[in-house]
């Protein structure tokens, strides 16, 4: 079945933003079979009846290549409680930080977590995503983690959205591990992933690196087990030290390391290197109200790959819009909106090790956003209005 998308604004992203101002995009079997100017549409496809698209700005669905939406209960109360005055110590001592959405996580079923996931899914695709990475990390027991990466499985099964699954026990030192980091990832993070990875649940796997969770040493061989079951591997590093962590991620071939506001030149070179991708997290640096920048302009000169994400996650980004997402990094970091549109789009494909989508050409996903629009720069120009039209998932338009 063939399709023929007319009277558009087409932002490729095949070089810069790709710009077509008057385009067509013939999508067959739910592949793009061709992209171009009006004008030359190629036979027998200038036959097709077209859909008149009012001439609005079409991109490549969006793709959050870093979220933590499964979890239960949220922080809302904590939030208020320090904007009150609380200091973090009584926070921690009513129950609040990490291990409360660790508690209500593991006290919640599978259709309970899924239930408020998907609530989170569908404002993150009203945002114009048609990839979403999600990761465990709040169960930190075998079967909490096993019932995370599941409920994480199946939300690309309820919804119109590509889920990668992300294996992250090595997210936080649960209580009863206290100053035993070592033996959580040998008795907990690592037997939680050979029994999800069994399960086909798992795509990829990554770790939290930072003083109040893990050192790369601890997490090296948790990486090497990922390694041995074909899995890639991602890392949480330098978000609030420099502990090395995406050195040692980009020496193992990591496809990201995530964060960065503290990275070294060292860990920059180390990342050129190896081509793993930088993947900005503003939402976090903003709620945090942290000062240390990502060292964006040294990575632009170094030519790594910079994706963004929502991280959204209840405690330090709970966000759900990748184009606020896009406007924090363009405003609290300087980030272009070419460089914000590539980096929710072929950036943030390529720290997914997806080859099939982030840019709109001939056999790639007929993933598409349309939009409210006339130019890509809007996309990130808006405060928190999502100017999303519709979508178009694997050929199919939203209902
Ligand atoms: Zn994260």
């Amino acid at each position: 079945m063939s399709q023929l998308l007319s009277n558009l604004i087409l932002a490729t992203m095949t070089e810069g933003y790709g710009l077509i101002p008057d385009a067509a995009v013939v999508i067959e079997d739910g592949t793009v079979a061709w992209a171009g100017p009006r004008a030359a549409i190629p036979g027998p496809y200038d036959r097709l009846p077209p859909i008149d698209l009012g001439g609005r700005l079409v991109t490549p669905g969006l793709i959050d290549c870093h979220s933590h939406i499964v979890f239960a209960g949220d922080r809302a109360g904590e939030f208020e409680m320090r904007l009150n005055g609380a200091s973090y110590e009584e926070v921690a001592r009513a129950g609040g930080g990490i291990l409360s959405t660790v508690r209500a996580t593991r006290a919640a079923s599978e259709a309970e977590l899924l239930a408020q996931a998907l609530l989170r899914a569908d404002q993150i695709i009203a945002s114009g995503a048609t990839t979403i990475e999600v990761k465990s990390g709040y169960g930190l027991t075998v079967a909490d983690e096993v019932k995370m990466l599941r409920v994480a499985r199946e939300i690309g099964r309820r919804r119109a959205v590509t889920v990668k699954v992300t294996h992250l026990a090595a997210h936080a030192v649960p209580p009863d591990y206290k100053g035993r980091a070592r033996d959580y990832i040998a008795e907990v993070a690592m037997p939680s992933l050979k029994a999800a990875h069994a399960e086909g649940l798992v795509d990829a796997v990554d770790a939290f690196c930072e003083g109040i969770a893990f050192q790369p040493d601890e997490i090296a061989p948790l990486f090497h087990l990922a390694k041995e079951l074909g899995l890639d591997i991602k890392l949480h590093a330098e978000q609030l030290s420099d502990l090395k962590g995406a050195v040692m991620a980009a020496r193992m071939g990591a496809m990201s390391a995530d964060h960065l506001e503290y990275l070294g030149p060292d860990g920059i070179a180390a990342m050129a290197a190896s081509g793993t991708v930088a993947v900005i997290l503003p939402g976090a640096f903003y709620t945090l109200r942290e000062k240390q920048l990502p060292p964006i302009a040294a990575l632009r000169a170094a030519g790594v790959p910079m994706a963004l994400a929502t991280d959204c996650n209840p405690g330090s980004s709970p966000m759900t819009a990748l184009t606020l997402t896009m406007n924090m990094a363009c405003t609290l970091f300087r980030m272009t909106p070419l460089e914000a549109l590539q980096g929710v789009t072929l950036h943030a494909a390529r720290a997914l090790g997806l080859a099939d989508r982030g840019v709109i050409a001939a056999g790639k996903r007929a993933d598409l956003a349309i939009w409210e629009a006339r130019h890509p720069a809007e996309l990130g120009y808006r405060i928190g209005a999502t100017a999303l039209h519709t979508r178009i998932f694997g050929g199919h338009l939203d209902a």
